[in-house]
């Protein structure tokens, strides 16, 4: 799930968690790793042993049971939110709606929190200031999301 009310004109998450299921797309980069690791009070080895996955080279956080994210309850939502990956606090400000139109028409279809309203040039623009403002931006492509890493 991403932040609740940032830019409340653009993006309101309604927590309804569809952003949460599926399997290994939520990259841990060496910063989100750490931070998890210090609020779940693990060291990073055993964070990533018990919580991710090695795919392509990078960190990602392993699905549960229930195909979604393992740290994600029906009852609680994101069990980490404090700490959640960066590429959680980005959304929906990805790389593909930020570049392209048509993606950000498939992201409000699926996100019930983007406004249907909102023009995809503005959209960009705030995308980018929030991701700047949150340092939020990637540039490793090894270790990073590459949905973080803007031209
Ligand atoms: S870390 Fe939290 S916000 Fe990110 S996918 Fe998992 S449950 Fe959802
Ligand atoms: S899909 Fe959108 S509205 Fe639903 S939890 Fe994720 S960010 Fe929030």
């Amino acid at each position: 799930m991403a932040d609740e009310s940032h830019q409340n004109a653009v993006f309101q998450c309604r927590m309804c968690g569809r952003c949460c299921e599926g399997r290994g797309g939520i990259v841990a980069s060496p910063e989100d790793i750490a931070r998890l690791s210090a609020f779940l009070h693990l060291t990073s080895e055993e964070l990533v042993a018990r919580y991710g996955e090695q795919t392509g080279g990078k960190v990602k956080i392993r699905a549960g049971d229930t195909d979604c994210c393992v740290f994600f309850t029906r009852e609680k939502g994101c069990t980490v939110h404090e700490a959640k990956p960066a590429v959680c606090r980005a959304w929906p400000y990805f790389r593909g709606n930020i570049l392209d139109s048509e993606s950000l028409g498939l992201a409000k279809a699926f996100c019930p929190g983007i406004s249907p309203y909102i023009r995809h040039d503005d959209f960009a623009r705030l995308g980018r200031e929030y991701l700047r403002e949150n340092k939020l931006l990637a540039s490793n492509p090894a270790c990073e999301a590459t949905a973080l890493i803007l031209p």
